[in-house]
């Protein structure tokens, strides 16, 4: 299998061997497709580079958290990385393996931690002191020991986008590397936590492995150091953020590549690794189906206007994002240079801006490329519009696994 799975075949473009306009004639638009093989091929080269080193790939859900899916890497021997009560609820329906699961986030509640000591988790990612005894506090009272990963902050700069950079002190995520050891000796006194981890994250879309493995470096002289004091350190939970190529020009990170930077470091350490991938398992995995509905101009100004809008897919206005965008039919119209903008009445309202492509008329369906991930987990209803339809595709077969939304949808539980 191509690891892109989106080729154009007699001019048509295909999802694996499906034809993408098949599936907008018969699920409409806008629609999130995705490819089965291809979110596979990416969790087992993460998987496979460990080869025969103990490890954990623990999907981060966020990135994309429909269930099929979900089950999908259940089924394949994922673990997950959850952030809410809510992605656990899902992980669980979906079948994972809760014995795989790590918990992260900065705010998890009472009730959540309850919920995860409950299903019996593989770790918590924890981020500051109060939590640490606040867990300690949930344990005790089951009568259980909670597994605890201190995530720290190696304080390295990501170089990505600045809501996406998560490894510099001043952001809020994890505790100062260089006070760790002092938490983890203060961290003793709670006797329902096994202090067995390490973790960290850094960021989001890196496109470069150098900053993890520099925080990875980090990580493995804390844990020698913690080593020497006694702590009975089992895994190193070195986090997500491998970056996927937006642009046709850029080349996507390899897998395999990273993986067998990050296993020279940490093999013979005598630690299980886990890693937290997400948009590198998903993003290059699906395309937003939508269709053109009007063309206009505005002095200079070219606009392509599509059924899609900044609520079925927010990247573009949110970090700037930039999305490909292909014809699902390539013709010989000439191409054009507009903005390719949706119905939703905001200014910031565009999936593309001054982006040269194929001249769209009216009926036109166009894929929007790499929204696999944070796509439509950042779908909202804002302007009243049900989110889209989400359709998984294997091989030659396809099924909606979660259905368009309906008006009456949209009003449940209001007086
Ligand atoms: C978001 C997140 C991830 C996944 O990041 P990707 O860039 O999608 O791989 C992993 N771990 C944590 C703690 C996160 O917050």
């Amino acid at each position: 299998m191509s690891a892109n799975p989106f080729l154009y075949q007699d001019r048509t473009l295909f999802c694996e061997n499906v034809a993408l306009a098949d599936i907008a004639s018969r699920a409409g638009t806008p629609t999130y497709v995705y490819s089965a093989s291809a979110i596979l091929a990416n969790y087992r080269a993460y998987d496979d580079g460990f080869g025969a080193l103990p490890h954990t790939v623990c999907y981060a859900v966020k990135a994309n958290s429909n269930l099929s899916i979900l089950r999908l890497l259940a089924q394949a021997g994922a673990g997950f990385d959850i952030v809410s009560g809510g992605e656990l609820f899902r992980v669980l329906q979906a079948g994972g393996d809760p014995a795989k699961i790590v918990f992260s986030g900065v705010g998890k509640t009472a009730g959540e931690i309850d919920d995860a000591l409950k299903a019996g988790i593989l770790a918590f990612n924890c981020e500051s002191e109060p939590e640490l005894a606040l867990i300690d506090a949930l344990a005790h009272r089951r009568g259980l020991k909670a597994r605890i990963a201190l995530r720290v902050n190696p304080d390295v700069e990501a170089h990505t986008h600045h809501y996406i950079s998560t490894g510099k002190l001043a952001h809020k995520f994890g505790i100062d590397i260089a006070e760790a050891l002092a938490v983890y000796q203060r961290a003793r006194q709670f006797s329902s936590l096994l202090l067995e981890g390490v973790s960290c994250h850094i960021g989001s879309q890196l496109m470069d492995s150098g900053p993890v493995m520099e925080a990875v470096d980090r990580v493995l002289e804390l844990i020698v150091t913690l080593r020497e004091k006694g702590f009975d350190i089992q895994h190193a939970d070195l986090g997500g953020g491998l970056g996927v190529a937006y642009k046709p020009e850029d080349a996507t990170p390899s897998i395999a590549a990273f993986i067998a930077r990050l296993k020279d470091r940490v093999q013979n350490q005598n630690l299980r690794v886990l890693v937290e991938p997400g948009r590198s398992i998903v993003g290059g995995a699906g395309v937003l189906l939508t269709k053109t509905l009007y063309r206009k101009t505005s002095g200079e100004k070219e606009f392509v206007i599509v059924d899609a809008a900044m609520n079925d897919l927010i990247r573009p206005a949110l970090y700037q994002a930039y999305h490909d965008i292909l014809p699902l039919r390539q013709s010989s119209a000439p191409m054009i240079q507009a903005d390719v903008v949706g119905p939703v009445c905001e200014t910031g309202d565009f999936l593309a801006k001054d982006r040269t492509m194929q001249e769209a008329f009216p009926g036109d369906l166009l894929a929007i490329s790499t929204a696999g991930a944070y796509g439509f987990v950042q779908a909202s209803n804002y302007n009243t519009r049900p989110r889209p339809a989400e359709v998984l595709v294997q091989g030659s077969e396809w099924k909606v696994v979660r259905d368009r939304e309906s008006y009456h949808d949209l009003i449940r539980g209001e007086a």
